[in-house]
């Protein structure tokens, strides 16, 4: 099965791969997200709100599937810092 994230996955690996800044190594108060980086980040996820809105209006079958496999993946985080 074809996991619905997968384009997500790709950003976050083209985002987080490669070696650590030599200038801040990793310090607070630096950028480390381009404003290019941070509006594909953006219209990603608006791109899969939309999606799963009208695929949930349109095809209630196929919007199960992605939603059980989110589930099942959110039940290995930490719970939510506020309730
Ligand atoms: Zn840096």
């Amino acid at each position: 099965m074809t996991r619905p994230l997968d384009d997500l996955d790709r950003l976050f690996e083209i985002l987080h791969g490669g070696t650590l800044c030599p200038t801040c190594r990793g310090k607070g108060g630096y950028s480390k997200i381009t404003d290019d980086e941070m509006k594909a980040i953006m219209k990603n996820a608006v791109d899969y709100v939309n999606k799963f809105s009208v695929m949930k209006k349109t095809d209630p079958a196929r919007y199960e599937k992605p939603i059980q496999y989110g589930s099942e993946v959110a039940r290995q985080w930490d719970e939510p810092a506020v309730p």
